[in-house]
C-alpha cells in the first residue's frame, strides 16, 4: 500500500513543481530562473523597454551564453560587480529569402531601421543595471527595473481568440509554435485555419521535425485584418492589416516584413499564447516571400504553394541559427562565421580547430562515396568562392531538398533547448523518501520519457552511483537490499538519435535523483 501512495503522483519535469527550489537541485542541467529583457535598438542606442520574469524557465534559455557577437551584455550589481556576461549580434539584422523557379535560395541580409528584441538572461536578484557595449556605439548603462511577472510585456493584449491545433504534452517540455495571420479578414478565418494546418502538417512531415513531432505543440492566434492581402508598394497596392506586413520592405524586392510598431503588435498577439517559443506570421498572399530574424524568434512567410517549404527554411534561420548555403557574388566574410553550417576553413583539421563538422566527414575516397556525403563544398553565405558548406545540397540552399546532416543535427540540438528527454517521474523527487514510512517490500520508481523517436531513448538506472543492468522505464527496488543510512537512486535518459553526433553541452540527456533514508 505504501508503494502505491508514493507512486500515485506523477510529476512532470520542468513543469510546475510544488516546491521548485528543492526540485531544481535534482535536475541536471539546473534550470535557473530566467528573465526576458525587452530591448529597443535604432542603430545608435539601446533602450530597455521592459524586464519580465520568465514563466517557462525551460524554454529558450541558453545554458552556455554566447561568447561572441557584436554586442556585449553584462548584468551588474549596485557596486559594479559583473554578475553575468553574454554576447549577441545586431538585432536589426533579418534574413530575406528570394527563391528561383528551381527552388534555389538567394538570401539577403536586411538591416531594419529600428527594432525590438526579447533577450533571455538568468534572473539575478542582485543585478541592478545592464551594460551594453560594442558595435561602435557609446556604451549604454540601463537601470533594471524590478522584473514584472505579468506576461503582458508590450502593452494591452488585443481581443483575438486562440486555438491549440496540436497538443502533444505540457508546454513546459514541448517546443511550442504559434501562428499569427496577417491579411486575413474575419470572413477568412476558415482559410487561416486551413492554411495553418497545411503549414504545420508540412513542417511535422519534414525531417528532423518528423522525428520530434511528439515534442511539438502548435497553436494559432486568430488575428483579424480589415483587408485581405498585404501592402504591395511596387504595385501601388495598400491594405489595412492588423500586423502591417508589407512586400518590398525598405525597398528590398520581395522582402516581407514590417516596421517596429508591428513588432510590438506581433509580440502582443503572440503573448496570447504565453507558452509560445517560436512565432510564425502567415501572410495571406499568393506571391512568395519569406524572412526571419534569428534573434527574434519570428519567421514570416506567405501562403504561396512553396510557402510551407520556405517556412521550414526560415525556421532554419530563426530556430536553428543557420546560414544560407547559397552561391552568389558576395565576398567571403573576413572572419570565421559563427553559423555552424558555413566555414572559411579548407581542411578537416581546420574544421576541427573551429569546432565545425569534421566528425561528420567519413573516411571515404571522396565525399560521394561516404554515407553522409559530408565534406567541404565551395559556396555559401551568398559567396561562390571562399566559403564552404557541408554537403552538395541542403534545404538551406535549395527548397525541396532535405537538410544536410550538419543542419539537421543543429535543429535537434536546438529542439533540446526547449525540451528534455524526461517528461515526468514518480514519485516526486522533492524530499527524501523515508523507507520506514512505507510498509512495502519494494520501492517503485518510474520515468516517463519524452518519446520523440520511439526506441531511441536510452534509460540507465543507478543506485548510489553504481549502474544497474536495467533499462526499463520503471525500477523496483527491494527495501531489504538497502543498508541503514542515506541512498540515492538516479535515472538518466539519453536520446541516442543518429541525427546528433556531437552534443558538447549534454543537452540530449537528462537525469533525476531520489534520496532515500532507511
Ligand atoms: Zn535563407
Ligand atoms: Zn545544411
Amino acid at each position: 500500500m505504501g508503494v502505491k501512495k508514493i507512486a500515485a503522483l506523477i510529476v512532470g519535469i520542468g513543469c510546475v513543481w510544488p516546491r521548485p527550489s528543492l526540485v531544481e537541485a535534482h535536475l541536471s542541467p539546473p534550470t535557473p530562473r530566467t528573465q526576458l529583457l525587452w530591448l529597443h535598438y535604432d542603430g545608435t542606442q539601446f533602450r530597455l523597454i521592459r524586464s519580465q520574469l520568465d514563466s517557462d524557465a525551460t524554454s529558450s534559455y541558453t545554458p552556455s551564453p554566447s561568447s561572441s557577437g557584436t554586442f556585449r551584455l553584462a548584468l551588474e550589481s549596485e557596486d559594479g560587480r559583473v554578475l553575468f556576461v553574454s554576447h549577441f549580434d545586431d538585432p536589426r539584422l533579418i534574413h530575406v529569402d528570394r527563391v528561383t523557379e528551381e527552388g534555389d535560395i538567394h538570401g539577403e541580409a536586411l538591416l531594419l531601421p529600428e527594432t525590438i528584441v526579447p533577450l533571455r538572461v538568468p534572473y539575478v536578484e542582485e543585478a541592478t543595471r545592464l551594460r551594453i557595449s560594442g558595435g561602435n556605439i557609446p556604451t549604454g548603462v540601463l537601470p533594471l527595473e524590478a522584473p514584472i511577472e505579468a506576461l503582458d510585456a508590450t502593452g494591452a493584449l488585443p481581443p483575438y481568440t486562440t486555438q491549440t491545433i496540436i497538443r502533444t504534452g505540457p508546454s513546459c517540455n514541448r517546443l511550442d509554435i504559434v501562428f499569427l495571420g496577417d491579411g486575413y479578414r474575419a470572413t477568412e478565418m476558415e482559410k487561416f485555419d486551413r492554411d495553418v494546418r497545411a503549414f504545420a502538417d508540412h513542417l511535422l512531415k519534414t525531417p528532423p521535425y518528423a522525428a520530434y513531432r511528439y515534442a511539438i505543440n502548435i497553436h494559432k492566434v486568430n488575428v483579424i485584418s480589415r483587408d485581405s492581402g498585404i501592402d504591395r508598394p511596387s504595385l501601388g497596392l495598400y491594405r489595412d492589416t492588423a500586423l502591417d506586413m508589407t512586400f518590398d520592405f525598405e525597398g528590398v524586392p520581395n522582402a516581407v516584413y514590417a516596421p517596429v510598431e508591428s513588432e510590438y503588435k506581433i509580440y502582443r498577439a503572440a503573448a496570447l499564447v504565453p507558452d509560445a517559443d517560436l512565432i510564425i506570421v502567415l501572410v495571406n498572399e499568393r506571391d512568395l516571400g519569406g524572412s526571419s530574424g534569428p534573434l527574434k524568434n519570428i519567421s514570416v512567410v506567405t501562403t504561396h504553394a512553396l510557402g510551407p517549404e520556405l517556412l521550414v527554411h526560415e525556421l532554419g534561420h530563426s530556430l536553428a541559427f543557420l546560414a544560407d548555403e547559397d552561391d552568389g557574388p558576395l565576398a567571403p566574410p573576413l572572419r570565421e562565421p559563427m553559423k555552424v553550417n558555413v566555414t572559411l576553413e579548407r581542411t578537416r583539421e581546420g574544421l576541427r580547430r573551429v569546432g565545425k563538422w569534421d566528425y561528420w566527414i567519413e573516411d571515404a575516397q571522396s565525399p560521394s562515396e561516404s554515407r553522409t556525403r559530408v565534406g567541404l563544398f565551395e559556396g555559401g553565405l551568398g559567396a561562390s568562392y571562399g566559403v564552404f558548406r557541408p554537403a552538395p545540397t541542403c534545404k538551406m540552399r535549395t527548397l525541396g531538398q532535405p537538410f544536410c546532416p550538419v543542419c539537421a543535427e543543429q535543429h535537434v540540438r536546438r529542439f533540446y533547448f526547449y525540451i528534455r528527454p524526461i517528461d515526468a517521474v514518480s514519485p516526486p523527487p522533492i524530499a527524501p523518501l523515508s523507507v520506514h514510512e512505507t510498509t512495502a517490500d519494494t520501492l517503485v520508481f518510474r520515468v516517463i520519457p519524452l518519446e520523440p523517436s520511439p526506441g531511441r531513448l536510452h534509460i540507465a538506472w543507478f543506485v548510489d552511483g553504481l549502474p544497474l543492468e536495467h533499462h526499463e522505464s520503471s525500477l523496483s527496488l527491494p527495501t531489504a537490499t538497502l543498508s541503514p543510512g542515506q541512498h540515492t537512486v538516479t535515472v538518466v535518459v539519453t536520446d541516442r538519435t543518429p541525427f546528433v553526433r556531437w552534443d558538447p553541452s549534454g543537452l540530449l540527456s537528462s537525469r533525476v535523483s531520489w534520496t532515500l533514508t532507511r
